[in-house]
C-alpha cells in the first residue's frame, strides 16, 4: 500500500506531503490562492506556466480524490526533476473545511459548528458543502438560473450539507479564490476531480467543444464513461464556469465507484485509470498536434 493509501486526505496531512514535495523538488511553486471561511490555506503548486490545472475536494466527503492528486503531483514532480518538459498546476484540497467536517464532524466546523450540527442532521460525515453550507460545486458563474430552478424542485432551497448553490456565484471565499487564480493564469484546460461514478463530464454548452475529442480519449484509456450531466448536476460548476469563461476544455472526472467518502484505498485501487487520463490531459498539446 502506497503511503497515499494509508491515512484520509486532509489539510494536515497535505502539510506533511507539501514539506517533503517542496524540500525534494524545490522548482515547485506554491501559491496561496485564498483561504477557505475558516482560514485554512487553498494551495495551488506549479511547475512550468499555464499548461493544465487540475483541482481537487470541492465537496467534503470527496478527500480521496486529493489523496490521488497528491500522488500524481509527486509522480510529476520526479519526472521533470528527471529531466521532462510539463507544465501543470495541481490544486488538491479546495474545500479543506468541508473535508474536515466530513471526517472529523460538527466540532471541525469552528464559528459554524452550531450551523452544521442543524443543517447535518446529525450526519455531518455526510456534509459535502463549505462550513456555511453553500455547495461550492454549485457557486460558479454558469447556467444559474436553470440551475437554481433545478435545486428548488428537487427540494435544495437553503444552506444544507449539499447541492445549495447560495443566491449569489463566487459568493464564498474558496470559489472566488479558484476563479481569481484562473484569471489571473493562461491554462490551456481544467478539470475537476470528484467521486464518484467512474464518469467524465466535458464542455458547457458548446462553449469549449474541442473538449469532446479529449474526453473520448480519456474514456478510451480508463474504462470511464463520458456521459452528459442532468438535473442538479448541470451548470454552477467549475468546469462549466471555465469552459463558458474561456472557451477552453473544461472536464469533471467523477473518481472510483462506491459510495461516498471512498475508502482511502482507492488512492491505490483507482490511481493508475486517474494517471492515464491526467496524463491526456498535461500532455494534451501533443494530443492536438496529433490530431
Ligand atoms: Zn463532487
Amino acid at each position: 500500500m502506497t503511503r497515499f493509501a494509508e491515512k484520509e486526505f486532509d489539510d494536515a496531512a497535505l502539510k506533511v506531503y507539501e514539506k517533503e514535495l517542496l524540500e525534494r523538488y524545490p522548482f515547485i511553486r506554491k501559491e496561496v490562492i485564498g483561504y477557505s471561511l475558516l482560514h485554512r490555506e487553498i494551495c495551488a503548486y506549479s511547475v512550468g506556466e499555464g499548461g493544465a490545472l487540475i483541482a481537487a475536494v470541492f465537496h467534503g466527503m470527496e478527500r480521496v480524490t486529493g489523496a490521488i492528486l497528491t500522488r500524481y503531483l509527486f509522480e510529476k514532480a520526479e519526472e521533470v526533476r528527471k529531466g521532462k518538459t510539463l507544465s501543470f498546476t495541481a490544486i488538491p484540497l479546495m474545500n479543506p473545511d468541508g473535508a474536515q467536517i466530513a471526517l472529523d464532524g460538527a466540532c471541525a466546523a469552528g464559528r459554524y459548528r452550531m450551523l452544521v450540527q442543524r443543517l447535518s442532521k446529525k450526519t455531518p460525515f455526510r456534509w459535502q458543502a463549505n462550513a456555511r453550507g453553500i455547495d461550492l460545486n454549485h457557486n460558479f458563474n454558469a447556467g444559474r438560473i436553470t440551475l437554481r430552478e433545478n435545486e428548488i424542485k428537487n427540494g435544495f432551497v437553503t444552506r444544507g450539507a449539499t447541492r445549495f448553490g447560495g443566491t449569489e456565484p463566487e459568493s464564498e471565499p474558496e470559489s472566488a479564490a479558484l476563479c481569481d487564480f484562473c484569471r489571473r493564469n493562461d491554462f490551456a484546460l481544467a478539470a475537476a476531480l470528484h467521486s464518484q461514478g467512474r464518469e467524465i463530464y466535458a464542455d458547457f454548452e458548446n462553449h469549449a467543444p474541442q473538449s469532446a475529442a479529449i474526453a473520448n480519449k480519456m474514456a478510451e484509456i480508463s474504462g470511464y464513461t463520458y456521459c452528459e450531466p442532468s438535473g442538479t448536476a448541470v451548470g454552477g460548476g467549475f468546469k462549466d464556469w471555465f469552459c463558458k469563461r474561456f472557451c477552453r476544455p473544461g472536464f469533471t472526472i467523477e473518481i472510483g465507484k462506491g459510495e461516498n467518502p471512498l475508502p482511502k484505498e482507492t488512492a491505490d485501487t483507482e490511481y493508475d485509470r486517474v494517471r492515464a487520463m491526467l496524463d491526456i490531459l498535461i500532455e494534451q498539446p501533443s494530443l492536438f498536434r496529433e490530431g
